[in-house]
């Protein structure tokens, strides 16, 4: 029998008028018949999260963290079976499905412990000559109804980065997950009502983006639309906004330079690593490596011969390395991506082929810098590698890119290292490992197309909270 599941709205689960049914990205089986919420649905759950913000705002930092604690303890508990959730609806193998769920359970910690930070400054009003007597201070206050869109790529923790920075600071959330990943944002709202969220605080919609998520960056008790996906949607939702806030984290074709290294084997494996988890479809996925040319055969040869060791399978089995994309119509792309790669002359070392939905892990040698497969968002696992002369021209390479989401740059030079952090436009870069490192606390975002705003449980935290000042006339 099909696993039936229902919308989330006031505290109640409701059936949809109309639903539709949840596939498998790789065996096509259905794994649950989703309802699709109507306009009316997310039109009554805003106004449901409206109201419920009085409730929140009522609550104390100590029981706004102790809900959140409590959701940990509640994901820990359910560890396995939300593990296999990703699994089925979005293909994540389930090595990296645990690594997914236990990163959800951290970053749950992190807003449990950030709900009780919040705090102002004393402000030094008689600074001014027109300031004697007076006392000012400011506070956070909760910015009231959030809107948060997220993407299929991590359907937990990036549910998980704007929960848990919303609740921590008394706001309260309509969620409106990826179609393609709606079980995991459910089971993430069973886990908050059982962690005692007042009713309304969380809202669950589902369905098609362009037709409800139309309805949250719009409605004008909206205050904050949190987006994490594609520039293309990131670019609309910023269109329509109006004047709320927007914080917007979208996709990249991160890479690395390969300048000095200790340990080549090391170095090279953690490449394979960056380049074809999960397919490579993560923001922070290694798509370029630029390889200093005294150590580029080395490294294609370790790449390539540990690029074939991994194992291409069942999102299931615990052995999967690499399973199905999300659309086979996103495989079909990056085949074309590829094709055109070889066109123009450049080299397939490994990989390259289509079955369905799955694309074999692909390292792509010597490929000139003007093809989709460098310049776009690959989103697949392949990965471009090309050598350099100096380390100015390896920069410059980097440089060259509309996006700026995170770079990796192995050196042995501090000097190196710190001309490269003033030169690179990215958000963050990561010295000494490849760009797709991210622990959930520290601050993470893009420059250039790669959005605006800034994740990372404080710095989310405090997008998520409006600055009120208060003066007292003492004279
Ligand atoms: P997407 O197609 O942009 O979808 C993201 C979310 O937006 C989904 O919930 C989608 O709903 C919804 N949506 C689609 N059209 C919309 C519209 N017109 N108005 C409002 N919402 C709309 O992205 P994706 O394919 O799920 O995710 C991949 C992208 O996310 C990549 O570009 C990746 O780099 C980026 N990403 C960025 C980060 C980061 O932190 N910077 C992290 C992860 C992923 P439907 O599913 O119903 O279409």
């Amino acid at each position: 029998m099909t696993l039936s599941k229902r919308m989330f709205i006031n505290g109640q689960w409701k059936e949809g008028k109309t639903s539709y049914k949840l596939k498998s990205p790789y065996s096509g089986e259905v794994v649950a018949e989703i309802p699709f919420s109507t306009k009316e649905d997310v039109l009554e759950a805003v106004q449901s999260a409206k109201e419920a913000q009085r409730k929140m705002k009522a609550l104390t930092a100590l029981e706004r963290s102790n809900i959140l604690e409590k959701a940990a303890r509640l994901f820990e508990k359910q560890f396995e079976e939300c593990a296999l959730i990703l699994t089925k609806e979005n293909a994540k193998p389930l090595k990296a499905a645990r690594g997914e769920v236990l990163r959800t359970i951290e970053t749950y910690k992190f807003a449990a412990e950030e709900a009780k930070k919040l705090t102002g400054e004393t402000i030094p009003m008689d600074a001014a000559k027109g300031g004697k007597g007076k006392f000012g201070f400011t506070k956070r206050e909760p910015l009231g109804v959030i809107g948060a869109i997220t993407p299929f790529n991590f359907p937990f923790n990036l549910v998980a980065h704007k929960l848990g920075p919303a609740f921590a600071a008394g706001n309260t959330v309509v969620l409106k997950p990826a179609s393609q990943t709606p079980l995991s944002a459910i089971k993430t709202a069973e886990i908050f009502e059982m962690a005692g969220l007042p009713a309304g605080a969380l809202q669950v919609v589902i369905g098609r983006g362009g037709e409800i998520g139309d309805v949250l960056v719009t409605h004008s008790d909206i205050k904050l639309i949190t987006f994490t996906g594609s520039v293309e949607v990131g670019l609309d939702i910023k269109a329509k906004s109006g004047l709320k806030k927007t914080t917007l984290e979208l996709g990249s074709n991160s890479a690395v330079i390969i300048d000095s290294i200790k340990d080549i084997e090391q170095v090279s494996r953690r490449c394979v690593e960056g380049a074809f988890t999960f397919s490579g479809q993560v923001c922070i996925s290694v798509q370029r490596i630029f390889v200093r040319r005294e150590l580029y055969k080395q490294v294609i040869e370790i790449m390539t011969r540990t690029a074939m060791d991994l194992k291409i399978g069942d999102p299931a089995e615990e052995s999967t390395d690499v399973s199905a994309m999300i659309l086979e119509k996103e495989a079909i792309r990056a085949e074309e991506w590829i094709k055109e790669a070889e066109n123009a002359g450049a080299e397939i070392l490994c990989g390259g082929k289509r079955n369905g939905s799955i694309i074999e892990p692909t390292i792509i040698a010597n490929a000139p810098l003007h093809l989709s497969i460098n310049c776009k968002e690959a989103f697949a696992p392949i990965v471009l590698i090309n050598p350099y002369n100096d380390f100015e021209e390896a920069i410059r390479y980097v440089n060259d890119s509309p996006y700026g989401l995170q770079a990796g740059v192995y050196t042995e030079s501090i000097e190196q290292a710190f001309h490269a952090i003033e030169e690179i436009e990215v958000g963050g870069v990561i010295i000494n490992d490849i760009p797709s490192f991210r622990v959930d606390q520290m601050p993470y975002g893009g420059v250039k197309d790669s959005g605006t705003g800034r994740e990372g449980i404080k710095y989310a935290t405090e997008e998520m909270t409006e600055l009120k000042l208060a003066v007292f006339n003492l004279d």
